[in-house]
């Protein structure tokens, strides 16, 4: 096997990118261990596309994905899932006041609109909020979409314009030459010749590859980010998607009208599986954080929880996108942090003129690797 460009996995940025390298007339093969949405970008519920209350340096980002989302469906001639309800991120104490002003102000200024709510003016947004809420940042044009049905939009969009996606071919070393990646070698023992660069868009596979492979240690580790689904609610106890500055919550409502809890707490790796697991009492810790921001959650029961899924976190909590050290036509992505689905539609072009042109896109070069000394 050979391609001009090579991308590993087959999450929502590597079909996004070959889908953007395939566009602009590339020859891409999608090298993915398992199936299409196998890791973070699959799994229960939806993803949030949230701006409010991110890193300002991915805001710019999150700016062109407010711009691609209403219409990514149409763009990839099939269903997102996606609905603009609006994001609250919540706050219980006074401490919190001025930063919030501060932030709607930054936001707004980066053309994400921004409101601070104060009081009451947060329950005529959501009526069922504990009367403990003092005030909230809200974002109207935050939303949340179907991130299974979007990552296998962009997979079929990808093969229509001419890329290969190779499944169950997981890459298991590089053969290097001449200070470029010259070939991928894979568990099967097959080789995958690179002939222009490749793209190592593997997340939660990614931290043990690269040590192996470049003894490149990314500043990065793995996390099982944790999901907790309820039981149906006859009424929905809320609309909006909704985050909260201190609690380590992330509430939306979902098909079936069911409640989706995720937001900071997390499972462990099973060692035996090489998945993640759920961790009891932090499901339960997770649901009581919900209660108390929701009371009305108290009347639903879990249905399921999971922390199946492994997602690459970074040391300060935004992605490392870089060539890689020692070998000039291999690009990372990684180290989203929980954060890395919203701004996919924007971020995946970028890597993708990146590979083609040569250049770092302005974009993208906050997320340098070089920012850790160690690195
Ligand atoms: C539970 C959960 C909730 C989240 N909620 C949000 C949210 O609300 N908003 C938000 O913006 N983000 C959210 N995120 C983060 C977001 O989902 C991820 O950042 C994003 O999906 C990462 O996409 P990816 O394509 O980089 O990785 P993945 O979707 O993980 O894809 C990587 C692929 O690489 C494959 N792979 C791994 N190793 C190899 C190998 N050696 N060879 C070949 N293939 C390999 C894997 O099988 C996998 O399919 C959440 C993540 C999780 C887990």
């Amino acid at each position: 096997m050979r391609a001009a460009f090579v991308i590993v996995g087959g999450g929502i940025y590597g079909m996004a990118t070959a889908w953007s390298l395939a566009m602009r007339g590339a020859e891409v093969l999608v090298l993915e261990a398992r199936d299409v949405a196998a890791g973070a970008s699959g799994g229960l519920g939806k993803r949030g596309v949230r701006a409010n209350g991110r890193d300002v340096r991915e805001l710019p980002l999150m700016r062109l994905a407010y711009d691609l989302w209403p219409t990514l469906h149409e763009t990839l001639g099939a269903a997102t899932g996606y609905e603009r309800v609006g994001h609250l991120q919540l706050y219980e104490r006074h401490h919190d006041v001025g930063g919030a002003a501060v932030r709607a102000r930054v936001q707004t200024a980066l053309g994400i609109p921004t409101t601070h709510l104060e009081g009451a003016a947060v329950r005529d947004v959501e009526p069922g909020l504990t009367d403990k809420v003092l005030g909230a940042l809200h974002a109207p044009l935050d939303g949340v979409a179907d991130h299974v049905a979007t990552t296998r939009a962009y997979a079929a969009a990808a093969v229509r314009a001419g890329a290969v996606v190779r499944t169950g071919a997981e890459v298991t070393g590089v053969v290097r030459a001449g200070g470029r990646v010259a070939a991928l070698t894979l568990a099967d023992g097959a080789t995958v010749e690179v002939e222009r660069d490749v793209l190592f868009l593997a997340n939660g596979g990614l931290v043990d590859l690269m040590a192996r492979a470049f003894s490149c240690a990314l500043p990065c580790w793995n996390i099982y980010p944790q999901v907790v689904l309820s039981t149906p609610a006859e009424v929905a106890p809320f609309r909006s998607y909704v985050g909260h500055l201190h609690r380590p919550v992330a509430l939306k409502m979902v098909p079936g009208n069911r409640v989706m809890l995720s937001g900071g707490w997390r499972g462990r790796l099973n060692a035996a599986t090489g998945r993640g697991e759920t961790i009891p009492a932090s499901v339960t810790g997770n649901w009581a954080d919900a209660v108390a921001v929701f009371p009305a959650i108290a009347a639903l029961d879990i249905a399921e929880a999971t922390a199946d899924r492994a997602e690459a976190n970074s040391l300060d909590l935004v992605p490392v996108i870089d060539r890689v050290p020692g070998a000039s036509n291999a690009i990372v992505a990684v180290g989203w942090t929980g954060h890395g689905w919203a701004i996919a539609p924007a971020l995946a072009p970028l890597l993708a003129d990146w590979a083609l042109d040569g250049e770092a896109p302005a974009l993208l070069r906050p997320f340098a690797l070089s920012r850790f000394p160690a690195f």
